[in-house]
């Protein structure tokens, strides 16, 4: 089968299990999601599953990654923060639904790979850096969404929280062990926050700090413990 065909499946498959938005639909579309995965996987491209990319990270999979996207509501005025730069994929997807999108990876390796990826698709609205995203990106806050694809514990990083605009949108799994882990949507409201448990998933962890020649951690080498993997299977 093509990947092209691959692809259609795939967009037929996200439909089915609940992406209505047609914008989010269509940047997955456009989005060429083989040149974001080691060339050894580009025959699963399109196959609804996480995949390893290097410093032992993943990239997710697409339905994680067009469910976090239809959550957060994002539109063309918006300013998007992501944290987990990973592959570099997550930002080109929102590179087509908002005005801008800053991105910050702990794994300079990583960073440096998505950025020339960025640069060959002539995605010119992605701001990137290696940082820690625990502490945000003050300098440009306040953010109109932000969006975290590693897993945090138990709570969202406080920074995060502060450099949210009132009526902004924070999505972020959360979930100490791996077996109970979920995406929240946490809005920002006048006076307090609200916060919606919507599904359960499997990412890998939020950790602090630049990465500096560490090694590998345990459970990040374990393949059930994939970025955005469901935790079900159906
Ligand atoms: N959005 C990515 C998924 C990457 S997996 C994609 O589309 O491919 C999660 C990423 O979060 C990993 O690359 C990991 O290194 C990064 N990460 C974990 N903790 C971080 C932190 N505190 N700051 C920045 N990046 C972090």
């Amino acid at each position: 089968m093509s990947l092209l065909a691959r692809k259609i499946r795939l967009i037929m498959k996200l439909r089915k299990a609940g992406i209505t938005d047609t914008a989010v639909l269509s940047a997955i579309e456009r989005v060429p999601r083989e040149t974001f995965i080691p060339p050894m996987f580009h025959d699963q491209a399109y196959e609804d599953i996480a995949l390893p990319i290097d410093c032992g990270q993943t990239i997710s999979q697409p339905l994680v990654v067009a469910s976090m996207t239809q959550s957060l509501q994002v539109n063309d005025r918006h300013k998007v923060l992501e944290i987990g730069t990973g592959s570099g994929y997550q930002a080109a997807i929102l590179s087509k639904l908002c005005r801008r999108v800053y991105s910050i990876e702990r794994h300079r390796p990583l960073l440096a790979t998505a950025e020339r990826r960025l640069t060959d698709l002539k995605v010119r609205n992605i701001t990137c850096k290696v940082a820690d995203g625990m502490k945000g990106w003050p300098e440009q806050a306040p953010f109109d969404r932000i969006i975290v694809t590693a897993a945090a514990a138990a709570e969202p990083p406080e920074p995060l929280l502060e450099q949210l605009s009132i009526g902004g949108i924070l999505i972020i799994p959360m979930g100490r062990d791996k077996t109970s882990q979920f995406i929240y949507r946490i809005t920002r409201r006048e006076a307090d926050y609200s916060i919606e448990q919507l599904m359960p998933v499997r990412f890998v962890p939020l950790l602090p700090n630049v990465a500096r020649n560490e090694p590998i951690a345990e459970d990040q080498t374990d393949p059930n413990v994939l970025a955005g993997s469901f935790a079900f299977q159906n």
